[in-house]
């Protein structure tokens, strides 16, 4: 598709929401101003739906990267909902020519294990090699159910990762410690994902000032919603209700969260739940675009809809369409005004429309 033009629109630019019309050309985004009339290849009229620069899921777990009985194919995870970028949280298979032919743009995170309460990156030195340039940070999976006893694996992989400049992203739903004790020992631009979590030690379990304090280093508490699994609404609810948000909302989309509701678990999903639980327009928007793309280091490329930039948008509108999403712990969200994907376009290409 040459030249598509998208009408009539609230943009959100990745920064603030404003009514205007884009023109891509070729693989660019060309004009964003009220009222273009240059012709073009394909005309898209999105009165009252929201253009949005692409989604960035900082949180993901793709088929042929994780484990076979997990991973989860990336495009149509990915373009059915918005998202144009991903990181895979946790790989360990594939190599860098694989990740050329994914067609979401991506970025991943390779695994370090802990055994006997000690970092191990035998699996993270493989990964930094197969996966080059692509690998920009550590993920550790700290919980008990690993046997970890206290905060020491953390302390190890932050002092690896600060060797070799890479991020680390925490994975922790039953935790030996306080979140606190986390999130003090992570540095500037290291993410803890599944910051509303139900288990052990959670955010209101905790401290909950204290971690407010904690994260104003510049730590990223990424929502890594998964499903009906890693997020407990009601903490969700509660947090957002006072003033805690998370950083960056993210789907930790695997193959057993992904068809469990007829297709329908995807970032959308999240953005509806954040809505559901008090989040703003703004504030949802922003976590889902240029947020995550700068705490992957990639804002000048992914999360903002700018002039000279390459064409990755979608469109949304509001569904009624009921959905509904039970954690683990009995918490049910369900039939709410939420989010649906009309349009996804990836390097001036529709990729999806519906
Ligand atoms: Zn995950």
């Amino acid at each position: 598709m040459a030249r598509i033009l998208v009408k009539n629109g609230r943009v959100w630019d990745g920064e603030k929401f404003f009514f205007s019309d884009v023109l891509t050309n070729d693989k660019l985004i060309e004009k964003i101003e009220p009222n273009i009339t240059d012709n073009a290849d394909y005309i898209y009229d999105a009165k009252g739906k929201i253009v949005s620069a692409g989604l960035v899921d900082i949180h993901v777990h793709l088929k042929g990267l994780a484990s076979p009985s997990f991973g989860v194919g990336a495009e149509i995870s990915s373009f059915p909902f918005g998202v144009t970028a991903v990181n895979d949280a946790g790989s360990t298979y594939g190599d860098r020519e694989l990740l050329d032919y994914i067609s979401v743009k991506n970025t991943v995170f390779v695994c370090a294990s802990i055994r006997q309460n000690h970092a191990n990156f035998d699996a993270a030195e493989k990964g930094l090699v197969k996966y080059g340039d692509k690998a920009i940070g550590i993920k550790v999976y700290f919980d008990k159910s690993e046997y970890v006893r206290d905060i020491t694996p953390i302390k190890e992989i932050c002092a690896y990762a600060r060797q070799k400049n890479l991020k680390v992203m925490v994975h922790c739903t039953l935790s030996p410690t306080p979140m606190v004790d986390i999130v003090n020992a992570l540095s500037k631009g290291d993410i803890l994902t599944h910051v509303f979590h139900g288990g052990d030690n959670s955010c209101l379990d905790n401290d909950f000032e204290a971690l407010k304090v904690a994260k104003e280093k510049g730590v990223i508490l990424d929502l890594g919603l998964a499903g009906n699994v890693h997020t407990d609404f009601l903490n969700f609810e509660k947090s957002v209700k006072a003033g805690f948000l998370p950083d960056v909302i993210s789907t930790d989309i695997t193959c057993l969260s992904a068809f469990k509701r007829g297709g329908k678990y995807g970032m959308t999903m999240c953005m509806s739940i954040a809505k559901r639980v008090g989040m703003t327009e703004e504030e949802i928007f922003k976590r889902v675009t240029s947020l995550p793309a700068k705490a992957l280091d990639k804002g000048s490329e992914w999360g903002y809809l700018k002039i000279g930039r390459m064409a990755d948008l979608a469109v949304f509108d509001y569904t009624n369409e009921p959905f509904d999403l039970t954690d683990k712990a009995g918490n049910q969200v369900k039939n709410n005004l939420g989010y649906k994907c009309i349009l996804t376009v990836l390097d001036g290409q529709i990729v999806y429309i519906n």
